[in-house]
């Protein structure tokens, strides 16, 4: 026998008494029953932690269906928005677009280094020059 079956039971976010209780979901992590008004409240707060994310560049809310993933490239976790996105995407770009050995602006002519020199980006033409003298 339970002797507390007989205590009216409360909602246990806002204390209203129950007339219909409403079990509330384990990943809600709340004790005990709610109210109906609490349970919609409470479903949607959480139903919306699934499905909106804050922007992990600018922190403003999106909904995930809008949002970007970063490129690998970019060693970020989380999502982005589009702006934030495009903005990075320009950023990486400008990024790749200088020497990777003295950094100076590379035009349309750029190298490759050779896997073997084992260097990441492009390089200007007298560093590639200077990197093939020094290491063939
Ligand atoms: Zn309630
Ligand atoms: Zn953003
Ligand atoms: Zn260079």
């Amino acid at each position: 026998m339970d002797l507390f079956s007989r205590k009216p039971a409360h909602c246990a976010v806002c204390g209203a008494p129950l007339k219909h209780r409403h079990k509330p979901k384990r990943e809600w992590n709340v004790k005990g029953y709610l109210c109906g008004d609490c349970h919609v409240t409470k479903s949607t707060e959480f139903y919306e932690a699934k499905v909106v994310q804050p922007c992990v560049v600018c922190g403003t809310r999106y909904r995930i269906a809008d949002m970007w993933e970063p490129r690998w490239q970019w060693d970020m976790d989380g999502l982005l928005c589009k702006g934030c996105f495009d903005k990075k995407e320009v950023d990486h770009k400008s990024k790749k677009s200088t020497c990777a050995h003295c950094g100076a602006q590379l035009g349309f002519i750029r190298y490759n280094p050779k896997p073997k020199w084992r260097m990441e980006g492009q390089l200007c033409r007298k560093c590639w020059d200077d990197t093939k003298a020094e290491r063939g």
